[in-house]
């Protein structure tokens, strides 16, 4: 009889998953697991305990659908927390399996894991939170285009998605590995905030189908995108795709079939336009590998940049000399999100008003975004710091953009 680890990683959902269906096609059993990330920080992880709290409720929240949607299948999640290699290494020996199967990631640390986890076992991946398979893409992974235009101009002249897949029958075992819980995350819910989604496949799908279908949202996007206040003005899919509690896949061919069946405007299009640019962030870090967490960001460039705590902690509790930029700060703390808008404009003031090393605050974004995806942070903090994938200067003049975007100021009035 032939068993398997399955190794569920930023790909929290049953729904079109390869690698979980090719697990369970070629496997009588599959073991499977998801690993919290130790509570202090190593080497290769930020700690858990240094999350914030909204994004570990979202986490908590994801896995805990994950783990019901599989009792439902008659099996059980095992829950570990630690060094992922250490404890697959362990599992594995514990259960006498020699096959792992997961999905594959893009940032530095766990292409790592990947590479230490071939060295003692076979670990099968597959691109489940691509849009773009690896072996679909018009480019090498070496050539992968540097400036965003010309990557969005080859995907959309020479690629198509593929087709979503059903989840294949299969049986997951009912063996628990571990008896860790989650302690309980209180987090007071804030009516202001434009992320009052739980984690999950099942949310997921229900906000999918209610940006879409129901409330047909989709058809504004695009002048509704730069907003600020409110669930709606963009599509809030971010953090379900960052855990992959939606698979970017769905997600495109659902926006095509809306195309199909209601309505194809330039806002149904600038949906899927903006997911490029996840993608595209995805393959740099694929090209780039450590690079991409270097003060000199993928150009190599020398900058130097203050190492001012104060400065730091300033911005972090919304206390710079500029309202809007603390607005945005104050949101994200009290939510875990911020709209693309703000970041942009609290990203730039960090970094070239204030001086501020660019690394410091993609570090404070990744412990606190519900969103948090490391191929789209780093890559968007690199760009907005003028070391990534664009040379052009990227300074937001911030007093500009609070009288374009926030022009009667009820933005500031509802954070500060
Ligand atoms: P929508 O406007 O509805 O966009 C739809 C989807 O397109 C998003 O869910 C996202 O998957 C993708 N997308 C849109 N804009 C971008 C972009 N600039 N880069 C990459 N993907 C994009 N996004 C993350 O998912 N995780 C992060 O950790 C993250 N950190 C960021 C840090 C900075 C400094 C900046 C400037 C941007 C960052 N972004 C990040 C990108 C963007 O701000 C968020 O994806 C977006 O605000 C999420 O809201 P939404 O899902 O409603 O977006």
């Amino acid at each position: 009889m032939s068993k398997a680890l399955y190794w569920f990683r930023n790909n929290l959902r049953l729904h079109d998953n390869p690698s979980l269906n090719q697990a369970l096609e070629e496997n009588d059993e599959i073991f499977p697991v998801f690993m919290v990330p130790p509570d202090d920080s190593t080497h290769r992880k930020v700690g858990f305990s240094d999350f914030g709290n909204h994004r570990k409720k979202f986490l908590w929240e994801a896995v805990e659908d994950l783990s019901a949607r599989i009792e439902q299948l008659g099996g059980k999640l095992s829950i570990l927390q630690g060094d992922p290699v250490e404890l697959i290494t362990s599992c594995c020996e514990l259960l006498g399996v020699q096959t792992v199967y997961a999905s594959k990631e893009v940032g530095f640390n766990e292409v790592q894991e990947e590479v230490e986890l071939t060295a003692s076992i076979e670990l099968i991946l597959r691109e489940d939170q691509f849009l773009i398979n690896p072996e679909e893409a018009p480019f090498d992974l070496d050539k992968v285009p540097f400036g965003f235009s010309s990557f969005r101009k080859k995907v959309e002249k020479y690629w198509q998605p593929r087709e979503k897949v059903l989840l294949a029958k299969g049986h997951f075992s009912a063996t628990e590995l571990s008896t860790f819980r989650m302690p309980e995350i209180k987090v007071n819910f804030d009516p202001r905030s434009a992320h009052p989604f739980l984690g999950g496949e099942t949310s997921g799908l229900s906000r999918l189908k209610g940006y879409l279908w129901d409330s047909r949202k989709v058809e504004a996007y695009k002048f509704t995108r730069n907003q600020l206040i409110g669930q709606d003005f963009s599509s809030k899919f971010s953090a379900f795709l960052a855990l992959g509690c939606l698979s970017p896949i769905q997600l495109y061919q659902e926006v095509g079939r809306y195309e199909e069946e209601v309505k194809q405007n330039v806002s149904t299009y600038w949906l899927k336009f903006e997911m490029l640019w996840r993608e595209f962030f995805r393959y740099t870090s694929l090209r780039y590998g450590a690079h991409f967490y270097q003060i000199g960001g993928i150009q190599q460039k020398e900058i130097s940049w203050l190492k001012s705590q104060k400065r730091l902690q300033q911005w972090i509790n919304g206390e710079t000399g500029d309202d809007f930029v603390n607005a945005n700060m104050i949101e994200l703390a009290e939510t875990g999100f911020m709209s693309n808008r703000g970041r942009q404009n609290a990203a730039s003031y960090l970094v070239h008003d204030m001086g501020v090393d660019w690394r410091w605050g993609a570090d404070y974004f990744e412990k606190v975004l519900v969103d948090y995806d490391c191929a789209s942070n780093w890559g968007n903090w690199m760009y907005v710091a003028g070391v990534g994938n664009d040379r052009r200067n990227h300074k937001f003049d911030t007093h500009w953009q609070a009288e374009k975007y926030d022009a009667n100021g009820a933005y500031r009035d509802l954070w500060l």
